[in-house]
This record gives C-alpha cells, sequence and structure tokens, in this order.
C-alpha cells in the first residue's frame, strides 16, 4: 500500500503536485486558504481537512507548496509539528530553507527542503523531464523517496537544507542571463524584415551548442586554471565587444543587457593582460565572487 501524506497549498503547482500522488495510489489529505479549490481533488478522492493544523494531524509526512515563507509561517502557526515529517517545496532563498529547518527541527519535526524544477503541467510526465532538488533530513528523504518521486523526479543534494534552494537558484538565474541575451538579439532583428520565426530555431540551435561551455567552464573551475584547451581567448573576445556595442547603436537598440557582462569581461582582462589574455570567460565568475 502507498505511504498516505498531507499537502497543503493547492495553487497551480500544488494542484498538479496532488492529482500526481492521487494518480500513483497515495491516500492524500490536502487543505487550502481557500477550499473551494479542494473541490476537483475531493471528487477524485482526496480527504479534505478543514484546517491546516487539522490536515497535519492527519498524516507523518507533510507537503507544504504554499506561495512563500511567509505564508508557512501564518499556516502553520497553530500546528503540531511533533513526530512530522516536513517536506517544504515553496521556492525561497538558502537563507530562508536553514531558518525553516532550524524552525521545524526545534517543533520536534524532521525537514526536507525541496527546489521544484518543473512547471505544473510537467509534474507527473516523467517525458517531460521533471525533478525537485531535496537537502536536508537524509533519514526523511530515503524513507519517503518513492512517495517524493511520484509527481517529480527527487535529487538529494545535501544535508544542508539550502542546497535545495541554492541548485534551484543557481539554474534559474543562469536561465534568466539567456533570456536577456535572447531579448537582446530578437531587439536587434525587430522592426527589420527579418521574421522573429525563422531566427527562433537558429537562436535555440546555436544556445544549445553553446551550452557545451559549462561543462568547458567547470573543469576550469575545479583545475585552478583557465587556460586549457581555449579556443576563444578573453583578449580575442574583448576585442570583439565595440562589434557588439555599435551593432546595438546602429539598431537603435539599447545594450544595458549586454554591458554589465562586458564590463566583467573587460576588467579581467585588464587585471593582467599578459596571464589572462590566454583564458576564456571563466574568470568572470571570480569577480562577481569577490
Ligand atoms: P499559486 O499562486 O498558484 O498558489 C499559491 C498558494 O499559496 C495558494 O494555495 C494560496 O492559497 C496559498 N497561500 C498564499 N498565501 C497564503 C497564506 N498567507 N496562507 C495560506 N495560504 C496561502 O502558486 P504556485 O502553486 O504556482 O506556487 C506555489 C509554490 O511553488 C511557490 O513557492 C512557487 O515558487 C513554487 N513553484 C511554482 C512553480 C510554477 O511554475 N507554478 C515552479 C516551481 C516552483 P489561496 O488559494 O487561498 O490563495
Amino acid at each position: 500500500s502507498k505511504t498516505p501524506l498531507t499537502l497543503l497549498g493547492l495553487g497551480a503547482m500544488g494542484t498538479a503536485l496532488a492529482g500526481a500522488w492521487l494518480a500513483a495510489g497515495h491516500p492524500l489529505t490536502v487543505w487550502n486558504r481557500t477550499a473551494a479549490k479542494a473541490g476537483p481533488l475531493a471528487a477524485r478522492g482526496a480527504a479534505v481537512a478543514a484546517g491546516a493544523a487539522e490536515a497535519v494531524a492527519a498524516n507523518r509526512l507533510v507537503v507544504v507548496c504554499l506561495l512563500d515563507d511567509a505564508s508557512i509561517e501564518e499556516a502553520l502557526a497553530g500546528a503540531d509539528l511533533t513526530g512530522k515529517d516536513v517536506v517544504n517545496l515553496i521556492t525561497g532563498t538558502p537563507g530562508t530553507a536553514r531558518a525553516r529547518a532550524a524552525w521545524a527541527t526545534a517543533r520536534g519535526a524532521r525537514y526536507l527542503d525541496g527546489g521544484i524544477m518543473a512547471v505544473p503541467p510537467m509534474i507527473g510526465i516523467p517525458q517531460a523531464g521533471p525533478y525537485v532538488f531535496y537537502s536536508g533530513s537524509r533519514d526523511l528523504f530515503e524513507e519517503h523517496r518513492a512517495t517524493l518521486a511520484a509527481p517529480a523526479d527527487a535529487r538529494y543534494v545535501g544535508a544542508d537544507a539550502g542546497f535545495a534552494a541554492l541548485h534551484d537558484v543557481a539554474l534559474l538565474s543562469a536561465m534568466y542571463g539567456m533570456f536577456g541575451g535572447v531579448a537582446h538579439a530578437f531587439a536587434l532583428v525587430r522592426g527589420e524584415s527579418v521574421d522573429p520565426r525563422e531566427l527562433a530555431p537558429l537562436l535555440s540551435s546555436w544556445l544549445t551548442a553553446m551550452a557545451g561551455s559549462v561543462a568547458a567552464t567547470a573543469e576550469h573551475l575545479a583545475a585552478g586554471d583557465y587556460t586549457g584547451g581555449v579556443a576563444s581567448s578573453l583578449a580575442m573576445q574583448v576585442a570583439g565587444v565595440p562589434t557588439f556595442l555599435r551593432t546595438a547603436e546602429e539598431q537603435g537598440v539599447s545594450a544595458e543587457l549586454l554591458t554589465p557582462y562586458f564590463d566583467l569581461m573587460r576588467r579581467r582582462l585588464a587585471a593582467d593582460p599578459a596571464r589572462h589574455g590566454a583564458e576564456d570567460l571563466t574568470g568572470v565568475v571570480d569577480l562577481l565572487r569577490g
């Protein structure tokens, strides 16, 4: 028989998670501040609790998918967490996750934090590749691994409760950098007789090809030397910066998304042109970390 569990929060993500646990045959108790959202899940067999404390009392395993850290404090203020296994899937910072871990542990619970690498339509669809980073209590993770893996693949990244959020935010931060570059590229061709739908596949395949640089950067950071196998040197790339800035100017496009990165490339080179000129772009990492 499948492990019973409680889920707090039936927003877009909570509702998707609930559906996946019901589909996998787990007895599920749900609670949501706005009770009406539980209706369709009740029709599919979920038990609906009248309050958060009652929902927590129903099962040992309690998954929280509320909006933000403030809402967990508000919702669980009156709940008894003694002996509970709390899994917090709210997106937050490493710091809030660590504080929430201390908060739960002080109330007698085991604590696992999660960072969901999926959007709701991917949940419960293994072919879509959804997964969740988990960190915190390894015992909790091992004991409930099969249950946690029903909606999305479960990846444990460490006992430090902040590590799931750290991984989550690292991946999403890289994504926003990519989105920024894509926005600049579309802005360059906007208003020209270039169909954005024709640029799109070119852009996608170029970004996919360039994704190989991620592994090269990691190898350089691990080696502590940024010159191995460099095909595009920092010196060459800094020499090319004016081309990017002038093209933006010619097209009437603001270079505000690109200039911070170009400035870091130039600073790295200027710090020691003879040494850093032969590197790739890895040195920017050191400038950011200070
Ligand atoms: P929604 O905005 O759809 O739902 C928010 C949920 O939080 C609702 O159940 C809402 O209740 C509840 N809530 C908000 N404030 C309070 C409060 N003070 N007390 C009690 N309940 C409260 O958000 P999502 O479901 O999309 O997201 C939930 C979490 O999942 C977030 O932390 C988000 O970052 C994370 N996540 C979401 C992803 C997504 O693509 N949607 C992707 C990855 C992570 P009510 O119905 O009463 O308003």
